[in-house]
């Protein structure tokens, strides 16, 4: 039985699997002691708990437990990662490599860093998302000391070539930036192979709970060295202060866990059903695929509906299907998607994109019925718009 509305809005945030709120729930109530309380048996149990987590999130990424540091969220991770680099490096160089496509807590963070007397350049892409290797190596400085570069885009789900970049950065030794927040536990991430220096993703985007994430700073080949940003008691090697949030990690450890055992089978799933519903939109006049055809996640659509625009197709979705605009920090502003924009689209194109984002608990059932109903809802409002009507 379907049950409304229809949630396809897995890029903004995800369910907490039920398993996971069964792992972290004793943490609040029973083992609430504070990891750092070496002297009885509350602190150790907290101790041993966020261990195990630690294990559990380096190991859905190839690293090793003393790699991953615990933070608030992606956000936090990449202020951190990005503010600690530029601080700790000052003396070798102040220019950052980045994108035009990266989430605004990259963006943000560059802007600010600018200011503050850094050098940023911004990549652009092509029309299917991607970064141009050759113009990222013409980029290249003497004074370079970081290229942040995203796995996945957040708006399009489009892949960027990051074992490449990764393979760039190590050959002239500068430290490679990644955000994986939309792809770890979605595909395959291994830091072995992409080679980040730094990476940030988070627990709410892949089925725990909001309020953490992960930062993986690389401890051998680069040995990477950061500035802390938050002060305090000197919890995890001094990198990042502040009694770590113990039910969260838990959580977020035994999501990673999950996510290792999943992945492929809920991937394989999830990429038939975004097939499906991509196809079948696209039987549509006038609607396009808003990112690379296949260096895509799997579980990710992003489609303009030509001739009309996304607050009005929202406002009909709405109340059946959770869809967005693009990005959750981004939507209700009535500019078009910076994403899209960049990725050389007409702003009239930009402004008519919604992004369908499907997840573990998406059901073939809620597939069939959001493309019957996007279909009706999409003819419906064009056959009452002048603009449709004058076409060509
Ligand atoms: C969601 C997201 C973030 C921010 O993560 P939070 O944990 O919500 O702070 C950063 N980057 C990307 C690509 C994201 O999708």
């Amino acid at each position: 039985m379907l049950r409304f509305p229809i949630y396809l809005d897995n890029c903004a945030t995800t369910a907490c699997d039920a398993r996971v709120v069964d792992t972290l729930l004793p943490y609040f109530t029973q083992y609430f002691g504070n990891p750092s309380s070496r002297n009885h048996s509350f602190g150790w149990k907290a101790a041993i708990a966020v261990e195990a987590a630690q294990q559990q999130v380096a190991g859905l990424i190839n690293a090793t437990a003393d790699e991953v540091y615990f933070t608030s969220g992606a956000t936090e991770s990449c202020n951190l990662a990005l503010r600690g680099i530029c601080s700790m490096y000052a003396g070798k160089g102040d220019h950052i490599i980045t994108t035009k496509v990266e989430h605004k807590a990259v963006l943000d963070t560059c802007k600010t860093l600018e200011k503050k007397g850094a050098h940023v350049t911004y990549l652009d892409v092509n029309a299917d998302g991607q970064i141009d290797l050759n113009v990222l190596k013409a980029s290249l400085r003497a004074n370079t000391i970081l290229i942040a570069v995203q796995w996945a885009n957040n708006e399009t789900g489009v892949l960027m070539p990051v074992e490449a970049i990764g393979a760039i950065a190590h050959e002239k030794n500068i430290l490679f930036f990644c955000d994986a927040t939309q792809a770890v536990g979605k595909i395959p991430v291994d830091v072995k192979k992409a080679k980040p220096a730094l990476m940030a993703f988070s627990s709410h985007k892949l089925y725990g709970p909001k309020g953490v994430g992960a930062l993986y700073i690389s401890r051998k080949d680069p040995r990477v060295k950061i500035t802390s940003q938050i002060t305090g008691g000197g919890q995890q090697k001094n990198i990042r202060s502040g009694t770590l949030n113990v039910p969260g990690i838990v959580g977020f450890g035994k999501a990673c866990a999950l996510a290792g055992e999943e992945m492929d089978a809920d991937g394989h799933r999830l990429l038939n059903l975004r097939n499906k519903l991509e196809q079948a939109l696209l039987s549509l006049p006038e609607t396009f695929v808003n990112g690379h055809s296949s260096q895509r996640l799997p579980q990710v659509t992003n489609l303009s509906f030509g001739y009309l625009n996304s607050n009005e197709i929202l406002s009909i979705l709405n109340k059946n299907i959770a869809v967005s605009s693009g990005s959750a920090c981004t939507s209700g502003s009535l500019d078009p998607s910076y994403v899209l924009k960049a990725m050389q689209q007409t702003d009239d194109r930009a402004k008519a994109a919604i992004r369908f984002s499907l997840g573990r608990f998406t059901t073939a059932e809620e597939i069939d019925y959001t493309l019957q109903f996007v279909r009706t809802a999409i003819t419906n409002l064009r056959e009452n718009s002048p603009a449709w009507q004058l076409r060509h």
